[in-house]
């Protein structure tokens, strides 16, 4: 008999996961019970939740479970759903918005500033847990050739790799510069090559990070992020730098490389979050001629748009998934994302497989 409980995780602070014991929740109007197959583990829970609470607003966790890159497969309905029947598979679009508001109309419900937005994970139940309560206007399906993986890897980590690229307009006249070698900057670089750009630059200060992304064959050079990148950078682009960059760091220092490492005219965007960074505005900016990009994750359109791609490409997001753990060890899953080293940390439950 099944039971009508479940474990899931939360993250109080100081570097800790603990479990609780939650009922399954019913799905009321509107809304889909997804089980959860595979929800891993993004930057951001680690940067606001998981050493500190430091998010505000939108980045504000309230105790809730945790996991904010769920896929799973739809087992129940609740009434009024217009789309998804039980067995659907599902990748959830990590924010619920308030629907109404200009940026949900267009699908950003990540922009949407009601005090109805709630994300899964920072402030409703997310995925480190057997079952999900999502909203149905939150589900995107899964693709068959895509694994639960590849989906949970879009909810949040590629869609923000992809959405930067998509505005930047990546295409095959373009070589990419990607600072930070982490999993974002690793999607970025899987991403661009299948956008068609032909040359591949990445910088990180980690060894491991540099040696994962070239094994992976993600990168066509790795170029140590010290005094001497920009110089590499340079020389192997003929001395223009590339026409296309992407800082997935965060760090200020590797912001000011992704410009400095941009050709005039070139583009440059910045998906890192946190910090600061500081440069000479018409030396790096105005005289070179760039444009320079803001990007915070995507919309429901360009994710679902992601994943139609992606199974079109036969690019699977999965190869940059380091570890799988079970739910029941999220606090080593959770240690080892903090770590660094690694490329992507992912909580699966049972078969995750493809099917
Ligand atoms: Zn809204
Ligand atoms: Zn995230």
């Amino acid at each position: 008999m099944k039971t009508s409980t479940m474990t899931g995780v939360v993250l109080p602070g100081n570097s800790t996961v603990a479990f609780k014991e939650y009922p399954i929740p019913a799905p009321g109007p509107n809304q889909v019970l997804v089980e959860m197959k595979a929800s891993s583990i993004c930057g951001s829970d680690i940067r606001a939740i998981y050493r500190e609470h430091l998010g505000k607003g939108p980045e504000g966790y309230q105790g809730v479970i945790a996991g904010h890159e769920p896929c799973g497969r739809v087992v129940k309905v609740g009434t009024g759903c217009k789309q998804f029947i039980v067995g659907d598979r599902v990748v959830i679009y990590h924010i619920s918005g308030c629907g109404v508001c200009d940026e949900c109309q267009h699908g950003y419900m990540i922009s949407c500033r009601s005090r109805f937005r709630a994300a899964y994970g920072w402030q409703r139940d997310g995925g480190h847990a057997a079952y999900l309560l999502a909203e149905e206007n939150t589900c995107i399906r899964l693709p068959d050739s895509l694994s639960y993986i590849d989906g949970a890897f879009c909810a949040c980590g590629f869609g923000t790799a992809y959405e930067a690229l998509r505005r930047m307009q990546v295409s095959g006249q373009d070589r990419l510069l990607i600072t930070g070698l982490g999993p974002v900057g690793l999607a970025a670089a899987m991403l661009g090559r299948a956008l068609g750009a032909t040359a591949i630059l990445g910088t990180d200060v980690s060894d491991e990070r540099l040696a994962a992304a070239s094994d992976l064959g993600l990168v066509d050079a790795a170029i140590k992020a010290n005094d001497e990148a920009l110089g590499q950078i340079m020389s192997r682009t003929g001395g223009h730098g590339c026409e296309v960059s992407i800082d997935c760091s965060g760090a200020a220092s590797a912001r000011l490389l992704a410009l400095q490492g941009t050709r005039d005219w070139g583009r440059c965007a910045y998906v890192g979050e946190g910090g600061t960074v500081s440069f000479e505005v018409s030396k790096e900016l105005i005289h070179k001629q760039i444009t320079l990009f803001g990007s915070w994750v995507t919309s429901l359109k360009h994710m679902q748009e992601l994943l139609e791609r992606l199974d079109r490409w036969r690019v699977h997001p999965d190869r940059i998934c380091t570890h799988r753990l079970p739910v029941s060890e999220a606090g080593k899953a959770y240690e080892l994302a903090a770590g660094g080293q690694v490329g992507k940390v992912c909580i699966v439950f049972d078969d995750a497989g493809p099917n």
